[in-house]
C-alpha cells in the first residue's frame, strides 16, 4: 500500500494512528536535533517530523540525504503539534517518521515551485508538469473541472444530451484560417480541424436529437494575439423549438449556476442591451458595465459655438469620469498623451472639471460659455467634482476611442473589481458587413444566422441594415459566449448564401450537405458557444487565460513542454504527398 490517507486529510481527531503517506518533498528545515519535511500532494501538505529522542540515527541521516521534490513514502504516527500551523488544514498534527522509502529522487527543479515563484513565464511552460504543482496552477485546474461538472449537470439535468462530433471535417466558415490536416489515403485532399462544430450541431437537429451539448476543442489559425489560443475549447450548445427568449433563459440560467456554483455569486436578471446602443453607450459591443461612465452626445451643445476642431465632425461624445475634478493638469496632459498614442488614435482630448462654482475649468472655456459647459455636464449626468472628458471626430472610431478611454479609466479609478460580476446579453448584432476588398458581403457572425424576423423585407433593399437574430454574452468587458437563431429554410439560406459572394454551383460545393438535410426537415433551432478557458478565467479571477489550461500554447503558438510544432521527416512528408520523393 503506498498511502492510508492523502497530505490534506489528517487532522487532530488523528492522534495516535498509524499511517503511510506518499508524495513529494516540499520543504526541509534541519534544526539538528529536529527536521521537518512539508510533504506535497494534490490534496495538501502534511508535515513530518524526526528528532534525535525519539528517532533512529539511520533515518535522521536518511532525510538529511533528501533533497527538494523527492518523491517519498513514510510510515509513521499522527501526533499533536507543539506550534500549530492555523494556515494549512493539517496544521494541528505532524506524522513522527518511523520508516522512510524514497520512491524517486528529483533533480533541483529550475524554479521555487511555491505560490510566489522565481519562474519567468517561458521556463514555467517548458516545465509545465512543475509549474501544476504550485497551488495557484493547479487550483485553477481543479476549478475548470468544477466548472464543466456543474455545467454538465446543469445541461444535462435540462435534457441537454452530451454528443462528440468529428475533429477531422472540412472547412466551416467561422472566419478565420483552418489548421489543415493532409490526407495519406486521398492523396492531395486535406481535413480541416473544426473552428466550432457549426454544421454538426445543426445536423444533430435535423437528426431530432432536440438539445445537444458539448465541451469541444475548437482550433483557428489566427494571427497571434495577446491571450488567444489556436486551440481552445467550448460548452457549444444547440436546442430546437425554442424562440430567441426560450434560448436566452437556458443560458442566462447556465451562467448564472456556474456563477453560483464556482464562484460563489448571485446575480439577478442579465441587463439586455441591443448592438447599437452598447455602441452608443460603451463604445464596444462587449461593455464592461460594472461601472456606468456611458456615454453622452453632444454635437447640438458643443457644434456651431466658433470651436472649429468640433465644428466639421461627425460626433462629438464625452465621459463624466467620478471625482476625477481634483485630476492635476499634468494627470489630464498624461491621459492626452495616452488617447493620441497610435494604439487609440485620437486627435486630442477637452476637458471641463465640474467644481462646485458655477465657473467650470476648462481647456475650451474661451469658446463655451458657462451655460453651455453646465448643459454638458448635465448630459453627461455628471456630479460636482466629475472630469468631463470629450473627443471629436469620425463617429464609430471615436466612439471606439471613447470606450478604450472608459475602460482604461475604470482601471485606474479601480472600478473594475475581480470579485464583481456584471453579465448583460447584446442582441441584434448586423447581419452582414460589406467587405470592400472583396466586394461581398460577410456574416457578421455566420452564414448560418437568421435575420430579425421583422428586418426580412430589407435582404434585398438595404442587406446592411438588417440585424441578426444573434446575441453575445457578456461577462465584465468579455464576450463569453455567442450565438444566433438559425436558418431553417432552405430557400431563405440559398439567399443569404447568394448575399455572401457564393455562387449556387460554390454554396452546392461547400454546404449542399448541410442544404440538402434541411430538405429532410429542419426544426426550427438555434444555440450558442460559450468560450470555456475564458469564462474559467473570469471565474477563478485571472488574468489570463493560459493559466486555466493544463498545457497551453505560449504567444507564439508553440507548445513549450514537446516542442511543437516540429519537422516531420522526409518519409512522412512524402507519405502525405507533400513532397515527392528524390
Ligand atoms: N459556432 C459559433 C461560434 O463558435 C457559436 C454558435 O453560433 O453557436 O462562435
Amino acid at each position: 500500500m503506498y498511502r492510508t490517507h492523502n497530505c490534506g486529510a489528517l487532522r487532530l481527531d488523528d492522534v495516535g494512528e498509524s499511517v503511510i503517506l506518499s508524495g513529494w518533498v516540499q520543504r526541509i528545515r534541519d534544526k539538528g536535533f529536529v527536521l521537518w519535511i512539508d510533504l506535497r500532494d494534490r490534496y495538501g501538505i502534511t508535515q513530518l517530523v524526526v528528532d534525535k529522542a525519539r528517532t533512529a540515527d539511520g533515518l535522521l541521516k536518511q532525510v538529511r540525504a533528501l533533497g527538494r521534490e523527492y518523491v517519498i513514502q513514510v510510515r509513521g504516527e499522527v501526533v499533536e503539534r507543539v506550534s500549530k500551523n492555523e494556515r494549512l488544514l493539517s496544521g494541528e498534527i505532524e506524522v513522527l517518521v518511523r520508516e522512510l522509502h524514497v520512491l524517486n529522487p528529483a533533480l533541483t527543479p529550475p524554479f521555487t515551485l511555491e505560490d510566489e515563484t522565481d519562474g519567468g513565464e517561458e521556463l514555467r511552460m517548458k516545465h509545465r508538469y512543475l509549474d501544476i504543482r504550485r497551488n495557484c496552477i493547479k487550483n485553477n485546474l481543479l476549478l475548470r473541472a468544477q466548472a464543466a461538472q456543474a455545467a454538465r449537470s446543469y445541461l444535462t439535468s435540462r435534457d441537454f444530451v452530451e454528443i462528440e462530433t468529428p475533429y477531422l471535417i472540412r472547412s466551416t466558415p467561422e472566419g478565420a484560417r483552418d489548421f489543415v490536416v493532409p490526407s495519406r489515403v486521398s492523396s492531395g485532399e486535406f481535413y480541416a480541424l473544426p473552428q466550432s462544430p457549426q454544421m454538426h450541431k445543426q445536423l444533430l437537429m435535423v437528426a431530432g436529437m432536440d438539445r445537444y451539448f458539448q465541451f469541444v476543442r475548437c482550433f483557428r489559425d489566427e494571427d497571434l494575439r495577446a491571450d488567444r489560443q489556436p486551440e481552445f475549447t467550448q460548452i457549444d450548445c444547440e436546442m430546437s423549438f425554442g424562440h430567441r427568449a426560450d434560448l436566452l433563459a437556458v443560458f442566462e440560467g447556465l451562467t448564472r449556476h456556474l456563477l453560483r456554483e464556482v464562484a460563489g455569486v448571485s446575480v439577478g436578471a442579465f441587463p439586455r442591451m441591443t448592438y447599437d446602443e452598447a455602441i452608443e453607450k460603451y463604445g464596444s459591443d462587449k461593455p464592461d458595465i460594472r461601472f456606468g461612465m456611458a456615454f453622452g452626445e453632444l454635437n447640438d451643445l458643443a457644434q456651431g459655438k466658433g470651436f472649429q476642431v468640433f465644428d466639421s465632425q461627425e460626433l462629438v461624445v464625452g465621459i463624466a469620469v467620478p471625482g476625477a475634478a481634483a485630476h492635476s493638469r499634468k494627470q489630464i496632459d498624461a491621459l492626452t498623451r495616452w488617447v493620441r498614442r497610435p494604439q487609440i488614435g485620437a486627435q486630442g482630448l477637452v476637458w471641463v472639471k465640474c467644481d462646485k462654482g458655477r465657473d467650470f475649468k476648462s481647456s475650451v472655456t474661451q469658446f463655451f460659455s458657462p451655460e453651455t459647459l453646465h448643459k454638458w455636464a448635465e448630459r453627461l449626468r455628471a456630479k460636482p467634482g466629475d472630469l468631463l472628458l470629450v473627443l471629436s471626430g469620425e463617429a464609430a472610431a471615436t466612439r471606439r476611442q471613447l470606450g478604450a478611454l472608459r475602460l482604461e479609466l475604470g482601471k485606474r479609478l479601480d472600478l473594475r473589481k475581480p470579485g464583481v460580476f456584471a453579465p448583460l446579453w447584446v442582441t441584434d448584432f448586423p447581419l452582414l458587413e460589406w467587405d470592400a476588398q472583396e466586394k461581398c458581403y460577410q456574416a457578421v457572425h455566420h452564414p448560418f444566422t437568421a435575420p430579425v424576423e421583422t428586418d426580412m423585407p430589407r435582404l434585398d433593399s438595404e442587406p446592411q441594415k438588417v440585424r441578426a437574430n444573434a446575441y453575445d454574452l457578456v461577462l465584465n468587458g468579455n464576450e463569453i459566449g455567442s450565438g444566433s437563431i438559425r436558418i431553417s429554410d432552405p430557400a431563405l439560406q440559398a439567399r443569404i448564401f447568394e448575399l455572401l459572394g457564393f455562387s449556387q454551383a460554390a454554396a452546392k460545393a461547400q454546404f449542399g450537405f448541410l442544404l440538402n438535410a434541411f430538405a429532410y426537415g429542419a426544426p426550427p433551432h438555434g444555440g450558442i458557444a460559450f468560450g470555456f478557458d475564458r469564462l474559467v478565467a473570469l471565474l477563478g479571477g485571472g488574468e489570463s487565460i493560459r493559466d486555466f489550461i493544463a498545457f497551453p500554447k505560449n504567444n507564439a503558438g508553440r507548445d513549450l513542454v514537446i516542442d511543437a510544432p516540429a519537422e516531420i521527416d522526409a518519409a512522412q512528408l512524402d507519405e502525405l504527398h507533400l513532397k515527392t520523393s528524390e
